[in-house]
This record gives C-alpha cells, sequence and structure tokens, in this order.
C-alpha cells in the first residue's frame, strides 16, 4: 500500500535536501524513526524535529585508538575500552529473570560480559566469532573481571574504518534503550540525519571577518564534526565554534538590552551639598578604603549623568558596602530625593536601620523603619512622613513596595543582599518615582567574576569591592567530626571564659522543615545538658518563634546576658556583635559555600582573633568534603563564589537560572571564561561600528537575526 509505506519506518527515507526547510522536518520522517520512536524522542529527549537532534551533542566521546589489554586492566582503570572476539554467548536463567553472558578474548586474556536486561534483543544483535570495541565499567568478583552491560560495536573486516576515530557517546533514557535507542542507535540515526545535510541547511550567520580574526570553522562543518570527530584536533575546533556562538548570541542579546537601558532618563544629581559634606568631613568614623572611594566615584559619576544608574555593587561580607550606600543616600538627598533601602529580611532590615541611626545622629538626616510587624499608629505616621516628605530615607523589607507606600519625590532604590527583583516587584517600585525612575543600586554579597556577572546581571553596570577594611583578621575554620563533638564542647568552654560569645547555627531546609526543628531541638537539649545554668546562657532563635519571643531571646545575646545563640539561618544575613568572635555551624555539609562564607562573616569583626568550627557528619559526600575544604583554605569571597560555581555549575547561578534566554549548551561561563571574555569584546566592537548592523559586512549576522527574531525575541532588529 503506498500510503503505508510513506512511512519512514517502512524504509523510504524522507528526504528534502534541496530545502531549506530539512531541519524543520519532524523528527519521525528521518530514516530509521517512525511514529513510534519519534514519539519517543520527543517524550524522552524533547527532539522534536531534525534540528533537535543535531544539536543533540554527545556528551563524551570514546578514542578508539587507545584500546588496553585485558590481562593489564587493574582495578581503578576504569572505564576500559578493549578490542577482541566473541568467543561465547549463552542465555541463563535466574528463576524468572534471564541474564545473557558472553566471553571477549583479546589473547592476553578474557573478559566476561553480562547484561541483566533486554537480553533477547542483544544477543539477536551479536554474533560469536565476531571482532568488537568493547566499552565499559569493569567489576570484580572474588578475582574474575567482568563488565556489565558493556558497550559493543562491531569491527568490520576494513580495521582502517576505526583508526584514529572518536567513537560519540550520547546520553539515553531506559525507555529509548528498550527500543533500540541506546547510544549506538542515536549514532544511527545522527549518521543518517547528517549524511543529507548540506552547508545550505545550516548558513553561517557570524560574518566571514569574524570567523577568519578568530580562526572559527564553519558553523555546517562544527555541527557535523562535533558528532563524528576524526581526531581529537578536529573536535576541539568544532567545540570551540559551537562555544563562540553560545556565547555570541547570549552577549549581542544582552549587550542591546544593556544599551537601551543606558538611556533610560532619570533625575540628574549633579549637585554636593552639605548633608553629603558634613557628613563624609565630620562624622564618617573612619577613612574609606581606596575600593569604596572608587565605587562612589562610580555612582556619582552614574547619578550625575541624567540617565538612570543600574549598577550592581559587589563585595564580600564585612567589606563595607552599607556606607557607599549611606552616601549616595546624602547625595540624593542634597538633590532634593528621597531614597529606599531595601532588605530580604526583618531582622536585616532592622540591622541596618539600627546601623543608620547611629552613623546619623547629630544629622538633619530623618529616616525611619518600615517592615510587616510594624503597624497601627506608627505605620501611618511613618506612611504620612513619607508622602509628605518628611523623611529623607527609609529602610524595610518587602513592605516597601506595597501600594500604600507613597514617597514624596524618590529618586534612589537600594536593595542589599542578593536580593533581585522580580520583574513585577520592579515595575511597582519604579512607579514609585515621578516622572522618571529612580536611580538602582544592587548590593550583594556573593561576588562572581565581573563577567559572568555582567552576563548574569547582563542590565547591570558592576562595581566591586575588592579590599576589606583595614585591621580584619582572618577567621580560622576548623572542621569537627561529628563523632568528636566533645572537642566542640571544650572549645566553647574555653572561648567563653575567655569572655567571648559564641554563635551555634542549625541548617533549615524547608521541604523537612519539622526534622529541622527536631534536629534544632535536639542540639539544644544536648548542649543544656553539657554547658549548664547558671554558668552558661544559652538564647535560642528560630523560624517558628513569635518576634517578641526572637527579639527577647535575640536581646539576651546582644546584650551579653547569653554567651551562646543557637539559632537557625536566621542569623545568616543579619546581626553585628562584636563580642561574638566564634561560629558554628552544624550539619555544615548540608550549607553551600557562599552560605557558609556569609555566616563566618558575622564574625571577626571585633578585635578578637574569630573561629568558624564546622561540625559535619561522619560521612561526607566528595562535593561536601571540597567545600569544607574550601572554606579552610580560604577567607577570599571571591575565590569561594568561583569554587562554588565550579562545584555547583552556573546553572545553579539564581539569576543564569530565571533568565531563559542563556541556551547555553557546551559553553560554560565558569571554565571558559576566558572565551566569554574575547566574545563580549567582539560583540562590542560589531555594535559600536555598526550599531543596527546596517554594513553589508553584517549582512549576515542581520539575516540571521531576522530569520530567528520570533524564536529569540530579538527586540532591536526591525
Ligand atoms: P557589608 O559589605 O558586609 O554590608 P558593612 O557595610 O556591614 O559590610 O561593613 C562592615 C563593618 O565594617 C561595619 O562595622 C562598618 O562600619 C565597617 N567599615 C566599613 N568601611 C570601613 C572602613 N573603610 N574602615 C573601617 N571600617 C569600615
Ligand atoms: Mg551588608
Amino acid at each position: 500500500m503506498i500510503i503505508l509505506d510513506l512511512f519512514p519506518s517502512s524504509g523510504i527515507t524522507y528526504i528534502c535536501k534541496k530545502m531549506s526547510r530539512y531541519l524543520e522536518t519532524s523528527i519521525e520522517y528521518l530514516k530509521g524513526v517512525g511514529p513510534v520512536k519519534g514519539d519517543l524522542l520527543k517524550k524522552e529527549k524533547s527532539i522534536f524535529t531534525f534540528e533537535d537532534l543535531l544539536f543533540d551533542f554527545p556528551f563524551r566521546y570514546v578514542d578508539k585508538t587507545k584500546t588496553i589489554k585485558i590481562s593489564n586492566i587493574r582495578s581503578g582503570f576504569d572505564p576500559v575500552l578493549i578490542k577482541g572476539q566473541l568467543i561465547a554467548l549463552h542465555k541463563k536463567s535466574a528463576g524468572r529473570r534471564k541474564r545473557l553472558h558472553g566471553i571477549l578474548d583479546d589473547e592476553s586474556g578474557q573478559i566476561e560480559l553480562v547484561w541483566f536486561q533486554g537480553v533477547s534483543f542483544i544477543e539477536k544483535s551479536l554474533h560469536v566469532g565476531g571482532s568488537y570495541m568493547c566499552y565499559g565499567k569493569v567489576s570484580y568478583h572474588q578475582g574474575k573481571k567482568s563488565i556489565a552491560h558493556p558497550e559493543l560495536e562491531r569491527i568490520e573486516s576494513d580495521s582502517n574504518q576505526i583508526r584514529g576515530q572518536l567513537s560519540p557517546v550520547y546520553s539515553t533514557t531506559e525507555k529509548l534503550n528498550q527500543r533500540g535507542l541506546n547510544s549506538k542507535g542515536l549514532i544511527r540515526l545522527k549518521k543518517n540525519l547528517i549524511s543529507n545535510l548540506s552547508s545550505h541547511d545550516l548558513p553561517d550567520p557570524v560574518p566571514l571577518y569574524i570567523l577568519d580574526r578568530l580562526k572559527l570553522i564553519s558553523k555546517y562543518d562544527a555541527h557535523r564534526i562535533i558528532h563524528f570527530p576524526q581526531n581529537q584536533k578536529e573536535l576541539d575546533a568544532a567545540i570551540k565554534r559551537i562555544k563562540f556562538d553560545e556565547f555570541f548570541f547570549m552577549q549581542l542579546r544582552l549587550w542591546k538590552r544593556y544599551q537601551s537601558r543606558k538611556n533610560i532618563i532619570s533625575y540628574s544629581f549633579d549637585k554636593i551639598g552639605n548633608l553629603f559634606n558634613d557628613f563624609y568631613g565630620d562624622k564618617l568614623p573612619f577613612e574609606l578604603t581606596a575600593a569604596q572611594k572608587r565605587v562612589v566615584k562610580e555612582i556619582r559619576k552614574d547619578i550625575g549623568s541624567g540617565r538612570q544608574m543600574n549598577r550592581l555593587l559587589q563585595g564580600d561580607v564585612g567589606s563595607g558596602k552599607t556606607i557607599v550606600a549611606l552616601l549616595t543616600i546624602l547625595i540624593a538627598a542634597d538633590n532634593g530625593f528621597q531614597s529606599c533601602l531595601m532588605a530580604p529580611t526583618e531582622i536585616l532590615a532592622n540591622q541596618h536601620y539600627t546601623g543608620l541611626v547611629e552613623l546619623l545622629e547629630g544629622t538633619n538626616i530623618q529616616l525611619a523603619l518600615l517592615t510587616g510587624s510594624i503597624k497601627g499608629s506608627r505605620r501611618k505616621k511613618i506612611l504620612a512622613d513619607l508622602k509628605s516628605g518628611v523623611l529623607t530615607f527609609i529602610v524595610g523589607t518587602h513592605a516597601l513596595i506595597e501600594d500604600p507606600v507613597i514617597f514624596h519625590r524618590l529618586g534612589l532604590a537600594i536593595t542589599d543582599e542578593q536580593h533581585r527583583f522580580g520583574v513585577q516587584q520592579r515595575a511597582k517600585l519604579w512607579k514609585k518615582a515621578n516622572p522618571y525612575p529612580p536611580h538602582i543600586l544592587v548590593m550583594t554579597a556573593t561576588p562572581i567574576p565581573r563577567t559572568l556577572a555582567m552576563t548574569v546581571y547582563g542590565d547591570l553596570d558592576v562595581s566591586i569591592i575588592d579590599e576589606l577594611p583595614p585591621g580584619r583578621k582572618k577567621v580560622m575554620t576548623y572542621v569537627i567530626r561529628d563523632r568528636k563533638r566533645g572537642q566542640m564542647i571544650e572549645f566553647i568552654k574555653k572561648e567563653i571564659e575567655k569572655g567571648r560569645q559564641i554563635y551555634i547555627v542549625y541548617p533549615l531546609i524547608e521541604e523537612s522543615e519539622k526534622l529541622d526543628l527536631a534536629n534544632l531541638d535536639q542540639g539544644y537539649e544536648y548542649l543544656l545538658s553539657q554547658l549548664p545554668r547558671p554558668q552558661y546562657q544559652i538564647s535560642i532563635v528560630h523560624g517558628r518563634m513569635k518576634a517578641q519571643d526572637k527579639e527577647l531571646e535575640m536581646n539576651q545575646f546582644v546584650s551579653g546576658r547569653s554567651q551562646i545563640l543557637v539559632a537557625t539561618t536566621v542569623i545568616e544575613v543579619g546581626v553585628n556583635v562584636p563580642n561574638a568572635s566564634v561560629m558554628i555551624i552544624e550539619n555544615a555539609e548540608r550549607f553551600g559555600l557562599s552560605q557558609l562564607h556569609q555566616l563566618r562573616g558575622r564574625v571577626g569583626r571585633g578585635n578578637e582573633q574569630a573561629y568558624c568550627i564546622l561540625m559535619a557528619g561522619n560521612k561526607l559526600s566528595k562535593e561536601g568534603k571540597e567545600r569544607l575544604r574550601v572554606m579552610c583554605e580560604t577567607n577570599d569571597g571571591f575565590k569561594i563564589a568561583e569554587a562554588d560555581l565550579k562545584l555547583r555549575g552556573p546553572g545553579d547561578i539564581e539569576g543564569l537560572r530565571q533568565s531563559g534566554e542563556l541556551a547555553l549548551n557546551l559553553a560554560n561561563p565558569i571554565s571558559d571564561q576566558d572565551m566569554l571574555e574575547s566574545t563580549r569584546n567582539i560583540v562590542q566592537m560589531i555594535l559600536n561600528d555598526d550599531e543596527n548592523l546596517e554594513k553589508s559586512i553584517n549582512k549576515r549576522l542581520r539575516n540571521y537575526l531576522i530569520k530567528t527574531k520570533e524564536k529569540f525575541r530579538w527586540s532591536f532588529i526591525g
């Protein structure tokens, strides 16, 4: 029947080589796919079209030149590649389950091959007596070597075919496997796909002069080679080109967005008046570090320009971001504008408020605190003063963006601690300023490398305080395993004897809040039993407590009446008690690196030597161990952030995850940082020279952007 024959599963190839739509063809029309496998590919791997299959890159390669003799295999060599002959194959039944056993011989020795799944299918596909390349993990049972579910590939008599080749390995799933779409099955599909692919199907969007300059191969070549490279050199060139594309188009888009941002009109704070000068001259309790001075200059330039400032201020914990924020607020005030400073938690907002009130004592600056727990007439008064302009600035939580909060003349909005606004929140805040949006300063204590920051926060300028105020002591950091908990108690006693105070922090993970609280309770009981009253006083604070109780316990500690504060991470971004010089973190392996660093930053602000004790389980994952090692090794927030990014991968950076446009597949903003930087420079060069890509040398690029406008929302090109 002719109609049936139209289905590719019956062997008819759907070729549309001449059509540029080749890559848009639905995947079931590829030779070897058909409706059933097509559905599976869609469901299991999100491969809908030929193009999706082309962009499904191998996740590793097997170098077929690097085989090992069976007799030379030792434990720790895994995985291995063996070239040998399949000399036996037979099924065994163990109850209802069938197993397949094979023996591979390479003259130096023999190794057993075992399959537990897909037994019949595999048995049929193998030939006893045939030569095979065999790849897999070796396990050892009673001195016998075996490989379970090896990847086998028949070697044809023409051995030239194999020599020097890298064989791709694709990720697959159980369900695909069952349909014959294991890595080898996928290789067959890629071959079918690529044998009909022409350069016409994959025109190069990157201008020739850029390709020449960076010695990049064509897009078409790169996408062929990445699947079937002849050698490492070829593969490297393909990977380089594909990574470049990923960075290039991402940067192009970000840069354009940044440029349009740059042109938003806002208030010009060009006056430096008495408020700033008096404070800077008389009140400032210390000299600014060089880094702080530089950043203040950068900010002044922004806010005096008549364009909106959108600046990210990065600085390690304790590097002195608050004072920079305050100086900016004073400039705004000198120019007749109000400011707001928004913090993610009540405790932090409180801390900021108290600290700022202290700094501003004896000045004319009026400030207030607004959080969810300030209610009634107090709240009314604050709102009225804000609206009438009595208040110079306001510190608060999310409460600040609520509708009843009306400013007299908002000109500057500052947010603290990796607190990125959602789009809607941002819009709300912007609308509180009239007629122009306020200047924006975002402060974060989890620094990331500059170029990466410009990627993640693509629409922000970046300032970095890369220097701590003088006289800071390194916090000595140690790991104590649970089984040696007694050491911790001894240490606590010694420090309390010296008059120090101590934080003990427990992790809080939302999904298992109950468990965590039990943990906290248990720990608290244990401490009480080891450090009895009245000699030792212990405060406890956690998220389930009433605000009043929290405050009470907190005050006990702040005033020095208790020597130990046991808490969940509520204190992470808050409290500043100079006499507290020891930070003990329970279940430290459960915290992320940046969180550990933040917590540690709470101590070491006084004159005493400070300590951080990381309590860790007796059994640790490799990554957990590595995090603790990094913590003991360095106090530098930038180094820690980089280690963090390396451990977790960039996919976990908040901004990267949120901005879905960052379609990075091969390129990694951390390990390919150099390339990210050079690509960024190229993008700037192109756009500086030809802002709207109108020159003929950029025609390919322009055409591509227009063609993919829908898909990528290229806003700037008509
Ligand atoms: P963070 O960047 O973590 O927000 P803070 O602004 O809270 O840091 O500053 C930490 C401490 O360092 C504060 O007690 C602050 O007064 C002090 N500090 C800030 N800048 C300096 C400086 N240049 N010299 C001395 N101390 C400073
Ligand atoms: Mg701070």
